[in-house]
């Protein structure tokens, strides 16, 4: 289990970027960081991989203290797959192998480029060993980054906006692949992810981060109305529609208010007039809302 405990952390010593955040998360369960630009997401990554020091309290997977573990420890408990990673020229097969690089220092051996071989083949990219990197498509690359960060053999994964810069498809391919690592392989997945529509999908736990502090914590049920305005500063409304939550916001809210002049506030059980889940393929009748508004933060 990861448990953060009243971690704080300024990049000076004036300024104070975290402030007593806490948080937990058990092995297979996927936690989502959810907050605008600047609220901190990437600095409590950065702590939490070890690439920054806490100054004040701690982050431990399983009661040890992170901090206190060496590289080749820590990378044996947490890998991170980037938001768009650059490898260089190399071939798949090389960029998944440098996921071991903490485990085997110097000069790779046979359990190296076995584990490599394992994880190309339960990624399905068996055949693309041999392929440059540097020419895949962004979801193709995406697989390899993960790849690279299982080949790792991590506890625990730290996603940072992995859907970032995907197509629709490739988006669900990721989130899919991610799911089944967390529910197969037991893997704890700490994931920032923008569409909270997405996010609802996807994670099991949620935490609101806002100005360095994670404001609200838990479960689908902390997905409300009044929650996301607070955090994300911007008119959103939640309906349910066809038995799933959808959460409206920016042009998506707005053309929803012009086709319902009653405004947001109308009662339980109004008709949802054909409105359709952002960033999902609209089916036979019914309005067409426009896709991919339900984004928010940075
Ligand atoms: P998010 O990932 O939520 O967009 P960040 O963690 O990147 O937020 O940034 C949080 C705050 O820390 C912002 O005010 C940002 O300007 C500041 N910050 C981020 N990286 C650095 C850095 N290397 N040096 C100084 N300030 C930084």
């Amino acid at each position: 289990m990861l448990q953060i405990r009243n971690l704080s952390f300024g990049y000076s010593r004036r300024d104070c970027v975290l402030h007593d955040v806490n948080l937990s998360l058990g092995g297979g369960e996927i936690g989502i960081l959810l907050g605008r630009n600047g609220s901190g997401k990437t600095t409590l990554f950065k702590n939490i991989l070890g690439l920054c020091t806490p100054s004040g309290g701690r982050v431990e997977y399983d009661g040890r203290d992170l901090s206190r573990l060496s590289g080749r420890e820590r990378a044996g408990m947490v890998a991170y797959v980037p938001q768009d990673i650059r490898f260089g020229a190399l071939s798949v097969f090389d960029c998944v192998l440098m996921g071991r690089v903490a485990r085997f220092g110097l000069r790779a051996g046979r359990a190296d480029y076995e584990a490599a071989e394992r994880v190309l083949s339960e990624m399905g990219l068996e055949s693309y060993g041999d392929r440059n990197v540097e020419h895949l498509s962004g979801g193709e690359r995406q697989k390899v980054a993960i790849a690279r960060a299982l080949a790792q053999e991590p506890e625990f994964l730290v996603f940072d906006e992995p859907t970032g810069n995907l197509d629709i498809a490739n988006e669900r391919l990721i989130l899919e692949e991610a799911r089944k690592l967390a529910r197969e392989k037991h893997i704890g997945i700490l994931c920032s992810l923008h569409d909270l529509n997405q996010a609802l999908d996807f994670g099991d736990r949620f935490f609101f981060l806002k100005e360095g502090t994670i404001r609200y914590s838990g479960g689908r049920e902390q997905f409300t109305e009044a929650v996301l305005r607070e955090v994300f500063d911007i008119p959103v409304r939640i309906i349910d529609h066809e038995g799933e939550t959808i959460v409206l916001t920016g042009g998506t809210y707005h053309e929803e208010l012009a086709i319902h002049p009653a405004g947001p506030h109308r009662g339980p059980g109004a008709d949802p007039g054909g409105l359709r889940r952002p960033g999902r393929a609209n089916g036979s009748g019914g309005r067409r809302v426009r896709a991919g508004a339900a984004h928010c933060g940075g």
